[in-house]
């Protein structure tokens, strides 16, 4: 029996994980749920699951919360730092960081400093601060394994394989709903047509970044991060099909894949079941329904934040950091029509011209760095003609 804290119950990914946890009950149990405004929600899953606790970050959603499970023993806490808490309970035993962006950071070292297994699908943690999890990782001695399905993949393939022998990895990627698309085009596309993924239906913030090619530059640093890669070793294929979901490279050039339907539900069920494999009754993938897997270079040109983001991989620091704070900004004021799909490149690219470099960061220098960068990106989204 795994007890779970699922952090981000109400997303994508947590509500794909109780879905996992609904089908496996002798497997999993619920001891932690999470969310930060989908007050309605959260309360239902409480009541279909029921915790020891759950918690709302959002403050003004506390009260409704907790006059909704009043007749209920479960215990309602509010604001961030209470996720901080209830991580580290002895009740727990792994948690899943499903929060999207920046916000998820403080908790997963909550959690990993208290010694937890992390089932991460929270991708901008590694991504701001990877250094620094990772270290403080294999201090506590603590499993981190990947939901993202990319990492998931590579983690399989490396299953009994000695990490010194990867030569390389590469990552997939579908290419959005935008692939072979030109700038000429992109300057006019709107949210609503970004927000239409060919293969997979997810978060907004993580919608977007595929339609940019950000998420793949994200994901070479949580790859570089997870697996102590050089930035040499990782490269980026285009796989439209998104069958394969990631490929490692031996040292004897042996290449492995691991590949399935895309199914978000595979990666999260292998996390949190890690090191079983359970069966299921997910729909199964068969060569008849795809006579043809294609892959192709990306174009780094057209979609210039996978560029961006190679580049702060390479320069270090805190340049990812503030990469990922720039398109938390952008990414959201696209959402809401204020900014172009090129401008937010612009704006990424200014926000890392801009936000001083450090070399060697520390927790504080992160946290700093990433509120600069807002506040730095904010002022070019207000200065764009779309925010009037
Ligand atoms: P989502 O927007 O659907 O859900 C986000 C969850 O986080 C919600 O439960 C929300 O209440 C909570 N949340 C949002 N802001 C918060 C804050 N400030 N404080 C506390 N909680 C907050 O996002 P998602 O698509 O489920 O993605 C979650 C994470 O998983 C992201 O980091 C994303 O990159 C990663 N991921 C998602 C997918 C996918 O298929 N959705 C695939 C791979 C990786
Ligand atoms: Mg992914």
């Amino acid at each position: 029996m795994k007890r779970l804290a699922i952090l981000g119950s109400t997303g994508s990914i947590g509500t794909q994980a109780l879905d996992v946890v609904a089908a496996h009950p002798e497997m999993f149990e619920v001891e932690v749920l999470s969310a930060h405004s989908n007050s309605a929600l959260l309360v239902q899953q409480a009541q279909r699951f029921n915790p020891n606790a759950i918690v709302v970050t959002d403050n003004s959603k506390y009260q409704e919360v907790k006059d909704a499970l009043s007749h209920l023993p479960i215990k309602v806490f509010s604001g961030a730092e209470a996720l901080n808490d209830v991580v580290q309970w002895d009740t727990v035993d792994t948690v899943l960081a499903a929060i999207v962006g920046f916000a998820g950071l403080s908790s997963t070292l909550a959690a990993i400093n208290a010694g937890k297994r992390v089932a991460l699908a929270n991708k901008e943690t590694l991504v701001v601060a990877g250094e620094l999890v990772m270290q403080l990782a294999q201090e506590k001695k603590v499993e981190i394994i990947p939901v993202d399905s990319e990492h998931s993949a590579i983690f399989q393939c490396l299953v009994g394989e000695n990490p010194n022998n990867i030569e390389k990895v590469i990552l997939t990627a579908s290419g959005g709903p935008f692939l072979g698309r030109k700038p000429n085009y992109l300057v006019n596309v709107k949210a609503s047509h970004a927000l239409q993924h060919p293969n997979w239906t997810m978060g907004a913030k993580i919608t977007i970044d595929s339609a940019t090619l950000m998420n793949k530059g994200l994901e070479m640093i949580e790859a570089k991060w997870l697996f102590g890669l050089q930035n040499d070793q990782i490269e980026v294929i285009v796989h439209p099909q998104s069958i394969v979901h990631s490929l490692v490279q031996f040292t004897d050039s042996s290449v492995k894949a691991q590949m399935g339907l895309p199914d978000m539900k595979l990666p999260i069920q292998y996390a949190i079941a890690y090191p079983h494999r359970i069966h299921n009754d997910f729909k199964r993938f068969s060569f008849r329904d795809f006579a043809k897997l294609t892959f192709e270079q990306p174009d780094y040109k057209t979609f210039r934040n996978l560029a961006l983001a190679k580049e702060a991989m390479y320069r270090g620091g805190n340049s990812p950091c503030v990469l990922n704070a720039a398109n938390e900004v952008v990414v959201h004021s696209f959402l809401q029509n204020k900014v172009s799909f090129i401008e937010m490149s612009d704006i990424i690219e200014k926000a890392i011209e801009h936000v001083a470099f450090v070399e060697h960061p520390t927790l504080e220098d992160y946290k700093h760095s990433d509120a600069e960068a807002r506040i730095y990106a904010t002022e070019l989204v207000k200065q764009s003609q779309l925010s009037y």
